[in-house]
């Protein structure tokens, strides 16, 4: 699935995407500092918080997906990166596990709250957002209980090391026709925390 050239080399696209999380994992995969010239050599960065794309473009190789599942509009996005994505990685704890953003869930319904908040509370204007804001699910799941995943890269956030040894893995894996490379954190069953 690659797509674009550059100076006849094939090369690869790239996406990060911003679910339910606090963005704490893209912040880590900022700590790559050069480490991001060496990814930009390998790959285009065709979407993300850090590109000005609005929709989710076809024939994206490798996605990392941070966050949880917790509103409709990151049903949407996430089902968009799978349907265009040959590689989607869980990335970081809100998306394997539920972690942080899924510490409402006790709360059961999110209505109540939101009524506290938005009519209850506020002195003037008190309405519940019908606009803009996007609907909260029932409850915030991880990823893969909404799309298949391929890849689990787990940690509240991954460190970037480890973001490093998982990305250019797999950017070696795919260059050379290979598919995804077996790694101890790929599986549901070989998670790994912190
Ligand atoms: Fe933030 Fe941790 Fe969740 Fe990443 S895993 S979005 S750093 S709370």
């Amino acid at each position: 699935m690659t797509t674009s050239t550059n100076g006849g080399a094939k090369r690869l696209r790239f996406a990060t995407a911003w679910l339910g999380g606090c963005s704490g994992c893209h912040m880590s995969f900022l700590d790559l500092d050069e480490l991001l010239f060496d990814l930009a050599q390998h790959a285009d960065v065709v979407f993300g918080p850090l590109t000005d794309a609005k929709e989710f473009p076809p024939d994206v190789d490798i996605t990392l997906i941070e966050g949880a599942v917790t509103n409709e509009d990151n049903v949407e996005l996430a089902r968009s990166v799978r349907a265009n994505t040959r590689v989607v990685v869980s990335f970081g704890d809100c998306a394997v596990t539920g972690n942080v953003t899924s510490l409402r869930n006790a709360m059961g319904d999110p209505d109540p709250m939101l009524r506290r908040v938005y009519v209850d509370s506020p002195e003037i204007n008190g309405a519940m957002p019908t606009e803009v804001v996007p609907a909260l699910l029932p409850q915030a799941e991880p990823l893969h209980e909404l799309i298949p995943v391929d890849v689990y890269l787990p940690g509240c956030p991954p460190s970037a090391t480890r973001i490093r040894d998982l990305l250019f893995r797999l950017i070696e894996s795919l260059e050379a026709g290979e598919g995804i490379p077996s790694m101890e954190w790929r599986g549901a069953d070989d998670l790994r925390f912190g």
